[in-house]
């Protein structure tokens, strides 16, 4: 019988409960949750590309593909559509189930919005499921990706509404939620997470983990960022998070979000062995599979497989594969 439900109703207060057990506790208990929803020695493979590359208007503070900031990164127009279909195939042929495709966007332009209609059937074609990530979306550009096959969109919230403020001031916490609702009501499967080590507070994270967790639906997939403080962009000298305070927040959704996809993806590469081993019993399942996530470096493929042997851990395609039976 499981123990956990299905609530969306979460105060801080007992957020921060949960941030104050010992640590074995916590792990504990988020990984009976885990075992009770999914299969425990599974973990569920993406892979990503940057399908257009930098000067975006936004000006989020961690960011190197914004406009705003000077991070020598090379910006690259919109990939062509047989570009795309190359990088998916060889994707699927690496392992992953899913391919996401990501563009440095306010919103998408009109004019490359089909270019994206259509990468979204390429890889649909290929039998890989389709996700996106390209900013804000409007009601009628949600139902055109529904139509043209997409899965998952990943819109992220990244920290709390009142740390948000201080990381992006040219898109409002509410203009995410707005999307967020939008892309739910069309029947795409959310994508949503945030960011852990950008000088938050413990009451920050838990406030993202609020946010998410008393959303009308949990999102299917919920993404665990830790924040790679890149030279040139105002995030630049945050001290990395410790490990442990990175998997308390791992353990935590687990609990809150019982039965999303616990995704483990930017700075996953600063994390140890040991570190991100513990990550997956506290309910981490899903990785970021590839050399380069976006812009920054990721951990390559072969040494992923290392690790998935030493833990016994089976790579699976899809999602649904890892739900336990009950
Ligand atoms: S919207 Fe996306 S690409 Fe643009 S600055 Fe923010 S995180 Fe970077």
């Amino acid at each position: 019988m499981s123990s956990f439900k299905i609530r969306h109703d979460w105060t801080l207060e007992q957020i921060d409960l949960l941030f104050q057990s010992p640590f074995n506790d916590l792990i504990y208990q988020a990984h009976t949750i885990h075992r009770q929803a999914f299969q425990a020695n599974a973990i569920q493979i993406s892979s990503l590309i940057n399908v257009k590359t930098g000067l975006c208007p936004e000006d989020c503070s961690y960011c190197p593909q914004s406009g705003h900031y000077n991070t020598g990164l090379k910006k690259e127009p919109l990939m062509t559509l047989e570009q795309v279909k190359i990088a998916a195939k060889r994707a699927k042929e690496k392992g992953a189930g899913r391919f996401c495709i990501a563009a440095a966007w306010r919103s998408p332009p009109k004019k490359e919005f089909m270019n994206i209609l259509e990468m979204v059937s390429a890889i649909k074609a290929l039998d890989l499921e389709a996700c996106a990530t390209l900013g804000m979306l409007n009601n009628e550009q949600v139902k055109q990706l529904f139509e043209a096959g997409l899965d998952y969109y990943n819109h992220n919230l990244d920290t709390s509404p009142e740390y948000y403020k201080t990381i992006i001031s040219t898109r409002t916490y509410q203009e995410r939620l707005e999307t967020l609702a939008r892309v739910r009501e069309a029947g795409i499967k959310v994508c949503c997470g945030g960011i852990i080590g950008m000088g938050e507070t413990q009451e920050d994270r838990a406030g993202l983990l609020q946010q998410l967790a008393n959303l009308p639906e949990h999102p299917r997939s919920v993404t665990l960022n830790k924040l790679i403080s890149i030279p040139g962009t105002p995030l630049a000298n945050k001290p990395p998070v410790d490990s442990f305070e990175f998997i308390r927040v791992v353990a935590a959704a687990r609990i809150m979000l019982p039965l999303s996809m616990i995704r483990l993806s930017a700075g996953r590469d600063s994390l140890s062995e040991e570190a991100q081993a513990l990550c997956f019993f506290a309910g981490a399942n899903s990785i970021h599979y590839g050399e380069k996530l976006l812009t920054t470096e990721n951990i390559s493929p072969e040494q992923d497989n290392i690790l998935l042997k030493k833990l016994g851990l089976e790579a699976v395609l899809l999602d649904t594969e890892l739900h336990a039976c009950h």
